[in-house]
């Protein structure tokens, strides 16, 4: 079939070349990515900046498409312009977990949720780590599991992989998205010239519920959450509709 790969790591990051080395050898992978790390930057577009699109090349072979913006403008100028439709996007892998609100502020879940609303199913793959990263398990798991994917249904997936051993991960749940805050600080420092900055860091997710991505990842398990981007609050639908606003 045929696969758009695309990461919010940038063109040269590992996790994409670990996924492009596990899909192409079976599929027909046309990657359309960020030129530079776009992590975090959620569903953003470019709207007031051109998008330059660079033909990377890996010696003389076509390597990919780099796009100067975000993962979600990769996947719309994908479908609209440089590739057209595919059987099935794929997001990763990340460089790092979106479970949690993290999904939220995630430009791989974005891009996948982007798929989505264009009507072509989607993956997004993330593994939990940030040094010494092993893609090898992830890129095969996520090959194995595109071989068995109901392609019939459209479905936005998100797919969580711990850094563990093969034989230590204890199997995959399927999940829902963890919901409480993070408890996250900001680091306050000074730089060379005596101003003050903030960094953002030591971010801890207070989870405990064990049907989360968040909980089951932390378990060693691999975490599939089935994604919508429909942010209604449909518990919240009827008693608007009943609210009079306007007293007459
Ligand atoms: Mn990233």
């Amino acid at each position: 079939m045929k696969i758009l790969l695309t990461n919010d790591d940038g063109i040269y990051a590992e996790g994409l070349c670990a996924l492009y080395r596990a899909l192409s050898p079976e599929h027909e992978v046309v990657i359309v990515a960020p030129e530079a790390e776009r992590s975090a930057v959620g569903h953003a577009i470019t709207l007031s900046d051109p998008l330059r699109v660079r033909v990377i090349r890996q010696g003389r072979e076509f390597w990919g498409y780099a796009v100067k913006g975000t993962p979600t403008d990769c996947v719309k100028l994908a479908f609209y312009e440089l590739v057209g439709p595919v059987d099935l996007v794929v997001s990763g892998i990340n460089r790092g977990a979106n479970v949690g609100i993290n999904v939220l502020y995630s430009g791989t879940v974005s891009a996948a949720t982007e798929a989505a609303i264009l009507g072509m199913p989607a993956l997004a793959v993330s593994l939990a780590a940030y040094t010494q990263e092993d893609y090898c398990f992830a890129a095969y798991f996520t090959s194995t599991l595109v071989e068995n994917l109901p392609l019939s249904t459209p479905f936005c997936l998100n797919v969580n992989i711990p850094h563990l051993p093969a034989h230590l991960i204890k199997g995959v749940k399927i999940t829902r998205q963890g919901t409480r805050k993070l408890q996250e600080r900001f680091e306050k420092r000074l730089d060379p010239h005596g101003n003050v900055y903030y960094w953002q860091c030591g971010e801890r997710f207070l989870e405990d519920d064990p049907d989360t991505d968040v909980v089951a990842l932390e378990a060693g398990y691999i975490s599939i959450t089935p994604l919508t981007h429909d942010l209604t609050d449909y518990k919240l639908l009827p008693f608007l509709k009943n609210f009079q606003f306007f007293s007459s």
